[in-house]
């Protein structure tokens, strides 16, 4: 009975939690037997269907993991508006090996100028590459880790961040932190330090970053450790936003002069 076989073996792919098979097994039976495939065949077609499935489901959750506020890649970022970034060195880092080698990565500019973006996008392509990425505003960070202090939960915490390849602190220097909090942010750099990955966005110069971190003794220490192996971009000129609003807007002075 092709029926009972069916439902029989439904069932025993959904035991064993394969249901892409379980979905697709009729359709792919009725193609073999039509192409006249041997067993083997259609076996290694409909599993790689499944292993197809799940790296795509994979991806899908790293990416929802990371907690990027927008998806932004890199197809829809003109590298033509900031000539002094090097396209070849961006899409190079976007292969990884940076993070396999336990690199750091610094966008250094003024607000505007895809900082964010760009980091989005190289985070992106880390979670393609089976890496688990989070992205969090420095501010929002320093604001996590001071509440798992309070809750006694910081090991916790700390913990959860050690296991990240990537982790993407955008927006240093927007806020400046209580001394408490800079120095749990600074422990977290320094922890992962040739361990893991660090990507800092910041509209500070270097030169600045003790606005953020009060005492040059900690900034100079942090410093140390996140340039020692770093690949830093500097992004700066004028706002893409304000650039593009601009142009927008005399667009549409011309229009209303033209009409
Ligand atoms: P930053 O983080 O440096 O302040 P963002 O990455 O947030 O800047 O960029 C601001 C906005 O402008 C975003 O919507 C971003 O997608 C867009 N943007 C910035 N630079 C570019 C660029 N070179 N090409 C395309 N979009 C850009
Ligand atoms: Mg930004």
């Amino acid at each position: 009975m092709a029926n009972n076989t069916h439902l029989l073996l439904r069932a025993n792919l959904k035991q064993l939690k394969l249901p892409t098979m379980a979905a697709e097994f009729e359709k792919l039976a009725r193609e073999a037997a039509a192409a006249n495939e041997i067993y083997e065949q259609y076996l290694l077609r409909l599993t790689e269907l499944e292993v197809a499935a799940r790296s795509t489901n994979a991806v899908r959750a790293r990416i929802k993991n990371a907690g990027f506020p927008v998806l932004k890649d890199f197809d829809t970022f003109d590298f033509t508006a900031v000539p002094g970034l090097s396209k070849p060195k961006m899409l190079e880092l976007a292969r990884g090996e940076w993070i396999d080698e336990r690199s750091n990565a610094c966008l250094i500019g003024s607000p505007g100028t895809g900082k964010s973006h760009l980091a989005t996008a190289l985070g992106l392509a880390a979670c393609r590459q089976g890496k688990r990425v989070r992205f969090v505003a420095a501010g929002a960070l320093v604001t996590q880790l001071e509440e798992a202090q309070k809750r006694y939960q910081l090991d916790r915490l700390l913990a959860q961040l050690d296991r990240l390849d990537l982790l993407i602190c955008d927006e240093l220097g927007y806020l400046s932190f209580s001394r408490a909090g800079a120095e749990l942010l600074f422990q977290v750099f320094a922890d992962r330090y040739e361990r893991k990955s660090l990507l800092v966005t910041s509209n500070l110069a270097f030169s600045e970053w003790n606005q953020v971190f009060q005492g040059e003794r900690m900034t100079a220490a942090l410093l140390d450790r996140l340039t020692h192996r770093c690949h830093i971009f500097e992004m700066n000129g004028e706002s893409y936003r304000f650039r593009e609003s601009m142009k927008s807007r005399k667009g549409r002075k011309a229009e209303t002069e033209k009409g």
